[in-house]
């Protein structure tokens, strides 16, 4: 089984320093959703993994969350393409949780779930920590320089191995090629 898992926020959909609090701030990077659905007839099976901290601080609640995922599992939809599950830590940043990247707790979750093998599995970011995250379980790194990715691009704590693209879709067609 293919798994590749990719943060939400700067790779899928636009990301915002205020958060994405609402359905209507939920917009798609261009090609992202296609690069989706191109990976499942190449058989990959798509995880999102994503940090939900405002969920922790107050800023939205469940429900909202859930109606901004529902939002993205139709636009994908609409290009042919599907997620095969979303993982997400909604806890604060201060909080002692096991599953905010850089923890690699969700990693472990889908590990479980889908009964496969982290080590090689591609994860997909635009910050350090989703990279350390799946690095401390074995996969492999792709940066993105969507989202937070340009900063990230530049912070001398890039795990070794990173590869770099300018998008998700660059990411896609590279491992679909
Ligand atoms: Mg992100
Ligand atoms: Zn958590």
């Amino acid at each position: 089984m293919k798994i590749i898992v990719l943060d939400r926020d700067g790779v899928i959909n636009l990301d915002s320093d205020q958060f994405i609090k609402s359905p209507d701030e939920w917009k798609p990077i261009p090609g992202s959703l296609e690069a989706i659905a191109r990976l499942n007839e190449a058989n990959w099976r798509v995880v999102v993994a994503s940090n939900q901290s405002g969920v922790g601080r107050g800023l939205f609640d469940m429900d909202t969350l859930n109606a901004i995922n529902e939002k993205m599992v139709k636009a994908i939809g609409h290009v042919g393409g599907r997620l095969d599950a979303i993982f997400f830590c909604p806890h604060a940043a201060d909080s002692p949780c096991e599953c905010r990247k850089p923890k690699p707790g969700m990693f472990l979750q889908i590990a479980e779930r889908f009964n496969v093998d982290l080590d090689g599995m591609p994860v997909v970011g635009d910050s350090l920590r989703d990279l350390q995250a799946g690095v401390a379980v074995g996969c492999k790194p792709y940066l993105v320089l969507t989202g937070k990715g340009k900063k990230t691009v530049i912070d001398p704590a890039l795990p070794e191995g990173t590869v770099v693209f300018p998008d998700l879709a660059a990411v896609v067609a590279q491992l679909t090629a």
